[in-house]
């Protein structure tokens, strides 16, 4: 146990919240958020922690925010156990939890439609329709209510860093946002929510996403970017609970396909890949 076991409070309402950051604002403390939909892990927490070191106070979002889930059957199993979130931000420094209702956030439904253009048509945007519109309401709306000075993303959702910038440069917010490295298990699999439902088969079998992507970048010298993709698809595709769901290998600025590598000097890998019922995404940098 540390001091921070006894700092920290778990408010529901928008009015809670705000009346407590309203005494650290009067006080010129600086906030860092960070937004989540629970079911925390060590990617999640690495966020937090960077934001406790860097801001005088911390606020963490937990929310399953319905709008950004195409799929229904996903939002319905979408993990949730808010009470051991707690138990592990309490141990981060983090010093308020916004745990939300939907009536909350959404006392009326969000009809707002946001405009990305071409960063919103590909990759995620073009397999999770209207996903990204999600990501915009419910970061908007949270970013109004907490009104931080640094928010904080991992690189894990790569296309949503893009988004997520976008929306802060079209609402002219002065908000900086802050991107964080990918955590991942021993074995090298991206963390996420979504790995406890893999079945033990499915779980062994997820392990070839990351290691595929860093073999790819092995190899890059030798391939053209067509065969480097087709490659990496037909051999993620080889494991019999593995289908990939899209591929690409894009400026990591525009988030536009390359043909060449000399297309730009920042190349990223991305991919949606499921194990069974499970999507699960990774990305890395060549
Ligand atoms: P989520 O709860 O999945 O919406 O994620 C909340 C935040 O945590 C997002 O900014 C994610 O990109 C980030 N995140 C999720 N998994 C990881 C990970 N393995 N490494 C780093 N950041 C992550």
């Amino acid at each position: 146990m540390n001091f921070h076991c006894f700092s920290m409070q778990v408010l529901h309402t928008i009015i809670n919240l705000q009346n407590e950051l309203s005494k650290d604002k009067g006080s010129d403390k600086t906030i860092g958020f960070v937004p989540t939909m629970g079911a925390l892990h060590q990617g999640h927490l690495e966020l937090v922690r960077r934001s406790v070191v860097e801001n005088d106070v911390t606020v963490v979002s937990i929310f399953v925010n319905p709008t950004q889930f195409n799929d229904k059957t996903d939002l319905l199993k979408y993990p949730r156990n808010l009470q051991v979130d707690c138990d592990l931000l309490r141990e981060t420094g983090c010093t308020y939890v916004f745990a939300p209702d939907a009536d909350e956030i959404y006392p009326e439904p969000d009809t707002r439609r946001f405009d990305f253009g071409a960063l919103a048509n590909v990759m995620e945007g073009r397999f999770r329709p209207g996903h990204f519109n999600g990501v915009a309401q419910v970061v908007s709306r949270l970013f109004d209510i907490v009104k931080p000075d640094k928010a904080y993303f991992g690189e894990k959702d790569f296309q949503q860093l893009a988004i997520i910038r976008a929306m802060v440069k079209q609402l002219q917010l002065n908000i900086q946002i802050i991107a964080c490295p990918i955590v991942r298990e021993a074995d090298g699999l991206a963390m996420s929510s979504r790995n406890i439902r893999l079945s033990d088969t499915q779980r062994k079998e997820a392990v070839f996403i990351s290691k595929t992507l860093f073999d790819s970048r092995e190899k890059q010298k030798d391939y053209t970017v067509p065969a480097l993709k087709n490659q990496v698809i037909a051999q993620i595709n080889a494991m019999p609970d593995l289908q990939v769901e899209y591929f690409e290998i894009v400026d990591g600025y525009t988030l536009q396909s390359i043909d060449n590598w000399n297309d730009t000097n920042y190349p990223v890998a991305c991919i949606a890949v499921f194990a069974g019922e499970v999507r699960l995404i990774d990305k890395i940098s060549y």
